[in-house]
C-alpha cells in the first residue's frame, strides 16, 4: 500500500471508538469505502450489544470525593461500606470482602467477579493507569453478561493514583452512588468476500475498535491496514481460495464481533480452512510473533518461513486474546501475527495508543511477511494446516472462554 495512504488513514481514524457507539459506526463506514478503492462489495453486518450510559457515578471516601468512572452495565443504586483492599485471594483474604466495598488490583475477569459474588461483597472498586505517568486518566470499564451473569454488584474504576492514596491514608468509609440507562445497542463487522475457484475459504480478521481512552493507532488500526493491504493485493493477484475479511467490531468488549460473526455464519464454517487473525503490527520497536492455535506443524512451517524469507518471527502453539478465537472455539485452525513493543515503548488500551508508536514503512512490511503467507495459503493445492484443534488447544480455548478454571 501506498505509505501516503497508510499514514492518511491513521490520520483520518485517529479518534476514540468503543464497540457500540457512533464513533464506531463511522469508522466501520470509512473502512467500507477503504475496501471498495480496491475492489468491490464490502458492507456492515450488524450485531446486538449491551450498553448503559452514565447520568452520575460519584465515589466517596470518608466523604471526600474521588474522580472515578462507574462500570458501564453494573446496574443503579447507592453502596456504602467499609473499604476492604483485596490484596491476596487466598481462603482468608477472600474471607474478608464480606459485606465491604472491595478493591481489586488486578483486571475484573471471570474468575475473580465470582470470587466477590460468593465472598458477599456489596461493590467494588478497580484501579488502572500509572502512578509515575502524569495523566490522571481513568477507563471506562464495563461489568460484561458473561461476567456478571445477571449477578450485578455496584463497581467504579479510578485512576492508580488515588488508589495508593486511599490504602496509604487507611481510608475507612466508602460511598458509591451510580445512575445509568443500560440498553441493548448496535456493533457492526465490516464484511468483504473474494470468490476464489474453491467454495472453500479462509477468513481473515482485525479489529476496528479501541478502548475509552485511545484512539486505538498500534491496538488495531494497524491490524486493520494489513488487512487493507492483503485486500488491494488479492484484488490484483489469483487466489484458489475464496477469502472473507472480517473487520471486526467490539472486540475490546469480550470479542464480540467475532463471536457475533461464527454465531450468524456457523454452519459455513464448515468450509472455513483458516483463519488469518492481525492485532497489533507495525510498531517501531519489539518482535514480531505469531501465535498457532493449531495443529504443531504451522508452528515449524512458520518458523521456517521466516529464516526463508530473512524475516525474523517468534511462533509459538497458544491461544490468542483476539478474535481468531472464536474461530478456533468452532474447529477452525487459526493464526495471529502481531508485533510485540517492548512495554516501555509502547502500551495500548491508554492515551499513549497512538500514531507515534508505529511507522507506515513498518506496517508495510509486516503486512508483506503476513500477505507472503497468505498468498501461499490462498493458492496452496490443498491447505496444509490440519483442519482441527489438538487437544492441549481444546484444553486452553475452554480456560480462555471461562469454561474452565485454569489451574
Ligand atoms: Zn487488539
Amino acid at each position: 500500500m501506498e505509505l501516503n495512504l497508510i499514514n492518511k488513514i491513521l490520520a483520518d481514524t485517529a479518534y476514540v471508538r468503543m464497540g457500540g457507539r457512533e464513533e464506531e459506526k463511522k469508522a466501520a463506514e470509512y473502512l467500507v469505502g477503504l475496501c471498495n478503492q480496491f475492489t468491490a462489495g464490502a458492507y456492515l453486518e450488524e450485531f446486538a450489544v449491551d450498553l448503559g450510559d452514565i447520568k452520575r457515578a460519584k465515589l466517596y471516601a470518608d466523604g471526600k470525593e474521588i474522580a472515578c468512572k462507574a462500570y458501564m452495565c453494573c446496574g443503579s443504586g447507592i453502596a456504602e461500606g467499609e473499604l476492604y483492599y483485596l490484596r491476596a485471594t487466598d481462603k482468608y483474604s477472600l474471607s474478608q470482602c464480606r459485606g465491604k466495598i472491595v478493591m481489586i488490583d488486578t483486571y475484573l475477569g471471570y474468575w475473580r467477579y465470582r470470587d466477590l459474588i460468593e465472598n458477599g461483597a456489596i461493590a467494588f472498586i478497580s484501579f488502572d493507569g500509572n502512578i509515575n505517568y502524569a495523566d490522571r486518566d481513568i477507563d471506562q470499564r464495563e461489568l460484561r453478561s458473561y461476567i456478571s451473569k445477571g449477578e450485578k454488584l455496584l463497581g467504579v474504576n479510578i485512576n492508580a493514583k488515588d488508589a495508593v492514596k486511599m490504602v496509604e491514608e487507611g481510608v475507612k468509609d466508602i460511598r458509591i452512588e451510580v445512575e445509568q440507562d443500560e440498553y441493548e445497542g448496535r456493533s457492526q463487522n465490516v464484511v468483504l468476500e473474494m470468490k476464489g475457484y474453491r467454495e472453500e475459504y479462509i477468513v481473515f480478521t482485525a479489529h476496528y475498535d479501541s478502548t475509552s481512552l485511545s484512539t486505538g493507532a498500534y491496538d488495531n488500526m494497524s491490524g486493520c491496514l494489513g488487512l487493507l493491504h492483503m485486500i488491494e493485493y488479492f484484488s490484483k493477484n489469483p487466489h484458489s481460495y475464496s477469502l472473507r475479511f472480517v473487520f471486526c467490531g467490539s472486540e475490546e468488549r469480550g470479542l464480540l464481533g467475532s463471536k457475533a460473526y461464527c454465531e450468524t455464519h456457523g454452519e459455513e464454517l464448515d468450509k472455513c480452512v483458516l483463519c488469518i487473525n492481525l492485532d497489533m503490527i507495525g510498531c517501531i520497536m519489539g518482535k514480531f510473533a505469531s501465535c498457532c492455535t493449531s495443529e504443531k506443524e504451522l508452528v515449524s512451517y512458520i518458523t521456517y518461513m521466516g529464516l526463508e524469507c530473512g524475516f525474523p518471527v517468534s511462533v509459538y502453539q497458544g491461544v490468542y486474546s483476539s478474535d481468531s478465537t472464536p474461530f478456533s472455539d468452532k474447529g477452525v485452525p487459526s493464526v495471529s501475527f502481531a508485533r510485540h513493543a517492548p512495554g516501555n515503548t509502547g502500551t495500548i488500551h491508554n492515551s499513549y495508543d497512538t500514531k507515534a508508536l508505529l511507522t507506515a514503512e513498518q506496517i508495510e512490511k509486516d503486512s508483506e511477511f503476513i500477505t507472503k503467507f497468505a498468498d501461499r495459503m490462498a493458492n496452496a493445492v490443498w491447505c496444509p494446516v490440519a483442519r482441527k484443534i489438538p487437544d492441549n488447544m481444546k484444553q486452553k480455548l475452554d480456560e480462555y472462554l471461562l469454561r474452565k478454571k485454569p489451574e
